[in-house]
């Protein structure tokens, strides 16, 4: 983490008379460990209960960041962390939270999601991080914490937390 830069921004967006201030985290990583400590750090704002969006390309490390999440949550080894690509919904049980890991890459209409019953992994104890949930509005509304990643260099990226 020696070259990573942490910026913390409060930006206010004026909707009087209830004022909502957003909490901002940017970061530029540098290799996959440096994302996965970042995602460690995180766990803090994603007490459950959370839903989380994933944005980004293919290969821009979504998935390599919930190892993280899901390490600091002792609810899996960052190796046992593996992309839901074809399995869809991938679970890690820990003490504190349940966290499902969920890919919509290839889920494309509204019948192919209903049949996943999403809303049944939803309680008090449950942390859901959705990578490709921006294809469907519902989950754009929805969402608690929306963590955007970006690929800057061969093993850099962007990373924004906003929530
Ligand atoms: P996604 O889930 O967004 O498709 P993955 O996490 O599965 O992406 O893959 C990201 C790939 O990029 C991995 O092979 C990882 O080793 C590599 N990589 C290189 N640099 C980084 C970095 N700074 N952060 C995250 N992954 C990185
Ligand atoms: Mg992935």
């Amino acid at each position: 983490m020696a070259d990573a830069v942490v910026i913390l921004v409060v930006a206010e967006f004026p909707s009087w008379p209830l004022p909502v201030s957003r909490m901002i985290r940017e970061i530029t990583t540098n290799s996959a460990e440096e994302t996965i400590s970042f995602g460690r750090t995180l766990a803090e704002m994603l007490a459950p209960p959370k839903l989380v969006l994933l944005r980004g390309d293919l290969g821009a490390g979504k998935t390599t960041l919930v190892k993280g999440i899901a390490a600091a949550f002792e609810a899996a080894q960052e190796e046992d962390v593996t992309s839901p690509t074809f399995t869809l919904i991938h679970e890690y049980r820990g003490p504190h939270a349940n966290l499902y890991h969920i890919d919509l890459y290839r889920i494309d209409t509204q019948r192919e999601l209903d049949t996943l019953a999403l809303d049944d992994l939803r309680s008090e104890n449950s942390i859901l991080l959705i990578e490709w949930g921006e294809k469907f509005a519902r989950f754009v509304r929805e969402r608690d914490v929306e963590i955007a990643l970006e690929r800057t260099g061969e093993s850099a990226r962007r990373i924004v937390v906003s929530g």
